[in-house]
């Protein structure tokens, strides 16, 4: 169930900013382009426990966390792999997922990630976990719980091929496109 709630939360957040749409819009949401960095796999620690936050009502788990050392201090970093190549711009719903994860390590580790990983298939991303971005994950989060009382969700896209490879078709029902 709370892995739904984490795949549900992802989900509303790419719906709610593929809706805003386009460049611009990216910009004004705040969310980083994210830089180009080197990182080698073979140092990454695979994360098999998923990290669980009662504080913040949030559970997820990182493809990976890199143990980095920051001005002295070992710092645990998310990593979020990607199969896909790298999009022009990385998506708002890998960037939310990414700064979820941020934020769990920050509380179950009680150290901050000052930015989480995302890797694609040709690049690694460095996404910058910024009060801005925290607080939107933290934003999300409640627009989620208080969703929770609606006894229907609309879909919010006309895009086909997310539908099509979305883990949620068969729960969606009629919303689902093509279906
Ligand atoms: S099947 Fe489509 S509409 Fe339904 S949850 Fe998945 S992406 Fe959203």
């Amino acid at each position: 169930m709370i892995y739904l709630w984490i795949g549900v939360l992802l989900l509303l957040v790419a719906g709610i900013l593929l809706l805003r749409g386009g460049r611009r819009q990216w910009q004004e949401a705040g969310l980083p382009v994210g830089e180009v960095v080197y990182s080698d796999t073979g140092q990454w620690e695979k994360q098999e426990q998923p990290l669980i936050s009662r504080r913040y009502g949030l559970v997820g788990r990182p493809d990976y966390l890199v143990r980095v050392t920051e001005n002295g201090q070992t710092v645990p970093i998310p990593v979020e792999v990607k199969s896909r190549r790298r999009p022009a711009q990385p998506y708002a719903s890998h960037i939310l997922q990414l700064a979820t994860y941020c934020l769990l390590v920050e509380d179950v580790q009680k150290v901050r990630p000052p930015y989480g990983l995302l890797r694609y298939a040709d690049a690694t991303l460095r996404i910058p976990f910024s009060d801005e971005l925290r607080g939107q994950v933290l934003e999300t989060a409640q627009a989620i719980r208080a969703a929770r009382g609606v006894p229907d969700v609309n879909r919010n896209h006309q895009d086909f091929p997310r539908c099509r490879t979305c883990g949620y078709r068969r729960a969606c029902g009629p919303e689902a496109l093509g279906a």
